[in-house]
């Protein structure tokens, strides 16, 4: 008798087992058995000799006419067998399977089945599947006919008759096993046993069984999948963090007092419950996503202060340079003299803003990090350089991170272990890509959400069109012009391209049309519509401080004399970029962007009082997929809406980017995009379970299951460092 836990060479033997290993490394019986089929093939229902269509896979019952072994011109044999039901006949063809001659004997009947094909204009059926009936078999033909044939995935060396061979062993030997999910939860749900679920996925006698063992065996990844990031929230909850509460009089009060605006409501809720989570003795962890422009910076930024305002530092960690330095300016900007501190005249409430960059000279990063340990520095904001071993905080209270889905679960460990061995620093986690919440959950950990989306009053809206500039040049012709209008009113401009230089021929993909790229572009539009305006370059390859600069000169804008009115960019301004007086944005073969990207970049306009122009240009053929997203682009403004669309139209790897994708891979049959109710249904059981149980004691099946899934996502984590 076989367990879950027993090895599949027990089952199956040592030549079969070391495939399973190599392939796919399947070691236990439990591995093999959770080895789902990919779909399932019927046999096809019943069907006389005499009606056969090509193509049409069937069942046919018949009696073996003849057999002959023949010998195939390359040295092969092939077997042809003759099948009749008296009103037709047909022919079975099998290669280099001789020893079928003494199953396959005139005169037995048997079930036959298999995809009708044609050879020298007979019809025939080739290595089809049989059941020969005799007086002692209990086949029902029209059972046999009906059934699910599993197809599993497969190799090349392993093939996916082999596999059903071995799951079927494994299923025959396999005695009473423990069940993971609790009996309450099985009688709640109206689930079915394990052992039920594991026979009928394998062979189905219906679809009402198929689906009632999928739907099991889906609450088996989602429990196990909740329950580890519950037990990971219970452990980080057990940690002690330093309360940081607000100061009368403070940093926080002088700040809003300078602040030129009302925080929108839903601005001060969030910041309510902020306060109050950074007032306990347990670390915070909140994810604040918020539509483009919805203003998480200024939330990020009181977090901050009311830490700073209690003595610990805050670290703002950002995925690009040109995001962190343009944070640092926004920063140091809102704060004003309070971010002087140490300078002559400084404000007395005031702290060190730091900077900390992979691009930075010596000299400067070394007065950083010698800011950042004395604790000079009170906000401390970088890229991934905040991540190395040399950063070394002299009290670390906060760590922001925006643009959460740029970075991997690890990085986020690795500054957070910053703050000491003994506790934990408060974490807010921003994104501006909206998703759904079970999605967050599962793609971010554990971790409170909050929404911010509603924009600030006096945004005016953005308009989007699409420009067909194949089919109607001239349209194109007028977004140039509209351009320079728009810079001689005072306003700036974005043009955003897919690629900094064209493509070699040789990497194109059949008919895929050559990218419009930047070295191309650029030259073409200073020479010609664009002649009359400044127009600035940056792409991901130039050198930090020449992005700077020119960033810093489009920020500067019109009105200085070394301002730059038309910035044309990769997409390095996808996140974050902020300068208010840019009004339109002309997105050149939009079509190669995702929908979210899309939202992302055009939210980079109308972030002033004027209104903002979006124009997607493209030359997709009219009724292709890439139209109709443009379409929904330009249709709605509604993140949220088009969050939902890009999630169907993408899979759900690139939906979850780099974050805990070890888990990911181990769920085989729930889907983070489509069971959202099974995750939280399964995430409400889960932490219960891990209230009453963290250790799961009681249940050590589950506890097993756990584990695994916490060993997959660490050699996973192993392979991608
Ligand atoms: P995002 O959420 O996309 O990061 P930002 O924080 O960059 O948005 O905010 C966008 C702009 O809106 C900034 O210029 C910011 O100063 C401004 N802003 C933020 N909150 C408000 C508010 N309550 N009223 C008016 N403007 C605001
Ligand atoms: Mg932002």
């Amino acid at each position: 008798m076989a367990d879950l836990s027993t090895q599949v060479v027990e089952v199956v033997g040592a030549k079969t087992a070391a495939l399973l290993k190599s392939e796919f490394e399947i070691e236990l019986v439990e591995d093999l058995l959770r080895h789902y089929p990919r779909r399932y093939e019927q046999r096809g229902a019943l069907t006389d000799l005499g009606n056969l269509e090509i193509g049409d896979h069937v069942t046919v019952q018949a009696q073996v006419k003849s057999f002959k072994n023949l010998k195939n011109a390359k040295g092969g044999t092939r077997q042809e067998v003759v099948i009749s039901d008296g009103q037709g006949s047909l022919t079975l063809m099998f290669f280099n399977q001789h020893w079928r001659e003494k199953d396959l004997v005139a005169g037995r009947q048997g079930l036959f089945a298999g995809q009708i094909s044609v050879f020298n204009n007979k019809r025939q059926l080739t290595h089809p599947e049989y059941e020969l009936l005799d007086d002692s078999a209990d086949v029902n033909p029209d059972d046999y006919a009906e059934a699910f044939l599993p197809v599993y995935p497969a190799t090349k060396k392993l093939q996916t008759w082999t596999i059903e061979r071995s799951i079927d062993l494994a299923l025959t030997a396999l005695g009473e096993i423990e069940d993971p999910l609790p009996a309450d939860i099985r009688k709640s749900e109206g689930l079915i046993d394990l052992d039920v679920a594991l026979h009928a996925i394998h062979k189905p006698t219906s679809l009402e069984q198929l689906e009632a063992s999928r739907l099991r065996l889906k609450w088996d990844e989602a429990l196990a999948l909740q329950v580890v990031l519950a037990k990971q929230r219970h452990e980080e909850d057990s940690w002690p963090a330093i309360a940081r509460s607000e100061k009368p009089d403070g940093l926080l009060a002088a700040f809003d007092a300078r602040l030129p605006f009302t925080l929108t409501q839903g601005q001060s809720e969030v910041a309510k419950t902020i306060s109050a989570e950074m007032a306990a003795g347990h670390p915070m962890h909140r994810l604040l996503q918020g539509e483009v422009g919805s203003g998480k910076t200024v939330v990020a930024v009181r977090a901050m202060l009311t830490v700073v305002d209690s003595g610990g530092q805050a670290a703002l960690l950002a995925p690009t340079e040109v995001l962190a330095a343009q944070h640092y300016r926004a920063i140091t900007n809102l704060l004003g003299p309070l971010a002087d501190r140490g300078k002559l005249g400084a404000h007395d409430e005031g702290t060190g803003v730091t900077l900390l960059t992979g691009s930075m000279t010596t000299a400067a990063r070394r007065q950083a990090l010698l800011d950042i340990t004395s604790g000079q520095a009170g906000i401390v904001i970088g890229t991934h350089a905040l991540l190395e071993d040399r950063v070394d905080f002299f009290d670390l209270g906060l760590v922001v991170i925006d643009e959460q889905h740029r970075f991997g679960v690890e990085q986020r460990a690795t500054l957070v272990g910053k703050a000491g061995s003994d506790r934990r620093p408060h974490v807010l986690v921003m994104t501006a890509t909206p998703i759904p919440r079970t999605v967050a959950m599962t793609a971010f950990g554990a971790l409170d959400i909050s929404t911010l989306s509603e924009l600030p009053a006096g945004r005016s809206p953005i308009t989007t069109h699409v420009v067909l500039a194949a089919e109607k040049p001239s349209h194109l012709a007028r977004a140039w012009e509209r351009i320079v209008e728009e810079v001689q009113a005072g306003h700036q401009a974005y043009v955003v391209v897919p690629r900094i230089a064209s493509q070699e021929d040789k990497d194109l993909k059949p008919g895929q049309r050559q990218a419009i790229a930047l070295e191309d572009l650029a030259p073409q539009l200073t020479e010609g519509p664009l002649a009359s305006v400044r127009v600035g370059v940056m792409h991901g390859q130039m050198a930090g401080a020449d992005k700077d600069d020119v960033m810093q000169r489009f920020a500067r804008g019109p009105a200085h004399e070394d301002g730059i009115d038309v910035l044309i960019s990769t997409t390095v301004i996808e996140v974050g970029v902020d300068v208010p007086n840019a009004t339109t944005m002309v997105i050149m073969d939009a079509d190669r962007f995702g929908i979210s990207q899309l939202h992302q970049l055009r939210g980079r306009v109308g972030r002033g009082s004027a209104p903002g122009l979006c124009l997607l240009v493209t030359e997709a053929p009219p009724f292709s997929p890439a139209r109709e997203r443009l379409a929904a682009v330009a249709s709605t403004n509604d993140g949220f809406e088009l969050a939902a669309l890009d999630l169907e139209q993408r899979r759900e790897g690139d939906v979850l980017g780099r974050n805990q994708s070890g888990m990911r891979s181990s769920l085989k049959l729930v889907s983070i995009l489509r069971d959202e109710e099974i995750l939280d249904q399964a995430r409400i059981a889960a932490v219960n379970i891990v209230a009453k149980d963290p250790e799961l004691n009681s249940n050590p099946a589950l506890a097993r299951a756990v584990q695994s899934l916490i060993d997959q996502a660490r050699a996973e984590f192993v392979k991608k460092s």
